[in-house]
């Protein structure tokens, strides 16, 4: 078969493989395979050793057993619910093959009296007589090698035997044959010089399969390459729209950095530098601005805003929260106040009346800056001339809303993403591969790192003596309840729960936040927070993102075994954003795990995200890692971060080589189409 007939034949579904059945066809879906070469990428996840053929005196009882038997008598009572059996043996002694719920037709068909056959199957003891119950395989003795053999186990679903996969593979793999090479032999002996189909093959067959065999290896460096491709022709797709420039001078941003209490970074200048260059060409900015939390990412962004703005450019901010969007509104109407910027806000939450009235302005141009949640991007809210979107914490976007993002901005928008999710060095081609980016690294001034402590909740007391000093300060304090279950419901109420221990105590000072408040509420309690009257704020997980308190710099987080690292960094970053100290304490029931204990050890040791980030990853692997999830970055079927660095790196390089030549992408066509990636580069337009 030539390349193209391979391939028409691995995006087939799988219905036109014999053997699949509707049945068959819905339990595959079940396991989202749907095409021929979804079968492929379910990768057998054990091994069953069925070479092991023993003589009925050697059996051990528990292990997986191919005995080589004659079927000497059949027993089938007449009896409900009494199994079938069949005696059989060798020279060296007997066993019972016991069946249930087995026709006593098929038995006779699948073992004819006095013939010699085939079995494998798990060997038990009952009544002190060896016997294999339901066995795997039954086979005559003419078919020895279909059986005599090591057998993989897929992860499969509960009707989907072992039996009708390893057939459905064996099809497919007999039906591919001579694939030409799509790496250059520099690469191929970095990867362990092994063909795609010999990989495929071994990897379906083998035993000895783990992820660093060159085998594995092969197939997780052709997965990585083929997200880096995507993500390349992605970027070189977007870049090659032709804008109108920008054109601003820098008196309304110097009007807004005035009117700040602080002066920039050195890092914001630079990055404000960076954006300000790709406003002014005519090539559309894809952006996305890295930085730590708190290291002052919004402010960039609003500078960005207002010379867009200042180029007669409409810019629509939109947050993941409506606290977190409101948070930007008003931040943005103090700033650019004493301007004539004209600045809204719009949530699902706004009244109809309101959004009429925002739609109205859109269209005329007379709003300038449009502030909030992903209401923004509702069909019915046009602009006049939209010249930029920024999305703050991004992490939730993988490239294909990226692409949808820009899609939806039109050919004259620019696009800033902000993340505050680090990204471990080896991902950040294969997650960002498409953007250019900017980096925060700096913290600004004044900002200390935030003491972090651990206590046991039994000294709970020493906590709230703590508080009280810190309230008589004038210090706020953040108290954040875990997810109890995966219920929100009682999540919320252990925070109520809390809310009125703490309020028993410190009367009239405590606030309680939890998603199942109305916006008025929740809005209430963030003010009242806000303007200090009052100190604590009882807090589920909602404030994880974004939120800016200048003024609280206590953050106490019970249960904090029940975060990942990233997320409990992430929440550490809620305090000592003003001057003061900040200072964050992680409870924690008795008899942590060494996990747990590791955790903590490294949150007391370093306030740095990128390396929590990195450790995070290590600890837990990189699919659970917060934030990972939703970034695309879980499309990696065989790919491991953390096993297969080495393989990044190589693909790294190899992308950049293939970059240099524009005729090179040609190669790789099947490479993307084995792994579905086509259709994404196509969606930009
Ligand atoms: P993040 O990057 O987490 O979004 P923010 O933009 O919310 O951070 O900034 C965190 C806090 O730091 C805010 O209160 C902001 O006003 C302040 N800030 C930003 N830049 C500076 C700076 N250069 N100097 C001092 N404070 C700053
Ligand atoms: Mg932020």
């Amino acid at each position: 078969m030539n390349q193209s007939k391979i391939h028409n034949f691995l995006i087939q579904n799988v219905s036109t493989l014999n053997g699949v059945g509707i049945k068959t066809k819905k339990l595959l879906k079940k396991k989202k395979i749907e095409k021929i070469s979804d079968l492929l990428w379910n990768l057998p996840q054990d091994f069953v050793d069925r070479s092991n053929v023993q003589t009925l005196d050697k059996l051990e009882i528990g292990k997986i057993t191919t005995i080589k038997v004659k079927v000497i008598k059949y027993n089938f009572p007449r009896i409900r619910n009494l199994p079938n059996k069949v005696i059989c043996g060798d020279k060296t002694g007997k066993i019972d093959i016991i069946f249930f719920n087995c026709r006593e037709g098929y038995i006779r068909k699948i073992l004819p009296l006095n013939s010699l056959v085939i079995i494998s199957g798990k060997i038990n003891c009952y009544k002190k007589k060896y016997q294999i119950t339901n066995p795997s395989y039954v086979v005559p003795i003419d078919k020895e090698n279909y059986v005599n053999k090591i057998i993989p186990k897929y992860s499969l679903t509960e009707g989907l035997t072992e039996k009708i996969y390893r057939k459905l593979i064996d099809q497919v793999l007999k039906n591919i044959t001579d694939i030409p090479e799509w790496h250059n032999n520099d690469v191929l002996k970095k990867i362990g010089n092994v063909s795609w189909l010999e990989s495929i093959f071994y990897i379906h067959n083998n035993k000895e399969n783990d992820l660093n065999s060159k085998f594995y290896k092969r197939l997780a460096y052709d997965e990585i390459l083929a997200n880096l491709l995507v993500l390349s022709q992605v970027r070189k797709r977007v870049k090659k729209f032709k804008k109108k420039i920008k054109v601003f001078d820098n008196r309304l941003s110097k009007k807004i950095i005035s009117n700040f209490s602080f002066s920039l970074t050195s890092d914001q200048t630079k990055v404000i530098e960076e954006i300000n260059k790709d406003l002014k060409s005519d090539f559309k900015m894809f952006r996305i601005l890295q930085g730590d939390v708190g290291s002052g990412k919004t402010i960039v962004s609003f500078i960005a805003a207002s010379n867009v703005i200042r180029s007669n450019w409409q810019v629509a901010l939109m947050a993941p929260t409506e606290i977190l969007a409101k948070q930007h509104y008003n931040l943005a109407t103090k700033i650019f106040k004493s301007t004539d910027v004209t600045i809204k806000f719009l949530s699902g939450k706004s009244d109809l009346k309101e959004k009429k009235l925002i739609q109205e302005n859109l269209i005329n141009g007379k709003i300038n800056f449009l502030i909030g949640t992903h209401a923004l991007f509702q069909k019915n809210i046009l602009f006049k001339n939209l010249g930029l979107i920024i999305i703050d914490e991004q992490h939730k976007f993988g490239v294909k809303q990226r692409i949808e993002l820009s899609n939806k901005g039109g050919k004259e928008c620019d696009i800033l993403l902000m993340s505050a999710t680090p990204i471990p060095r080896t991902l950040v081609l294969a997650i960002y591969g498409d953007m250019d980016i900017s980096k925060l690294k700096e913290k600004p001034m004044h900002r200390k790192d935030i003491i972090t402590l651990s206590k046991p909740e039994e000294k709970i007391d020493e906590i709230l003596f703590f508080i009280k000093k810190q309230i008589k300060n004038g210090n706020q304090i953040f108290w954040i309840c875990p997810l109890i279950e995966e219920s929100k419901k009682l999540d919320y109420s252990a925070a109520v729960k809390k809310y009125n221990q703490l309020s028993k105590i410190f009367t009239k000072k405590v606030g309680i936040i939890h998603g199942g408040l109305e916006k008025d509420e929740k809005n209430k309690v963030l003010n009242n927070f806000l303007c200090k009257s009052i100190n604590i704020l009882v807090s589920t997980t909602v404030i994880e993102v974004g939120i800016d308190f200048p003024n609280a710099n206590l953050i106490v987080i019970e249960n904090s075994n029940k975060f990942g690292l990233s997320q409990l960094h992430q929440l550490r970053g809620r305090v000592g954003r003003g001057t003061v100290q900040g200072t964050c304490i992680l409870l924690y029931k008795k008899n942590l795990s060494d996990n747990a204990k590791k955790r903590i050890k490294i949150l007391k040791s370093s306030n740095d995200g990128f390396f929590i980030a990195e450790q995070d990853m290590k600890l837990r692997g990189f699919g659970d890692v917060l934030g990972y999830q939703q970034s695309g970055i879980k499309d990696f079927k065989l790919a491991d971060p953390i096993q297969h660095e080495d393989l990044f790196k190589i693909a790294e390089q190899n992308i950049k080589d293939i970059e240099y030549d524009e005729t090179n992408f040609k190669k790789y066509d099947f490479l993307l189409k084995l792994f579905d990636k086509v259709d994404i580069i196509n969606q930009i337009n």
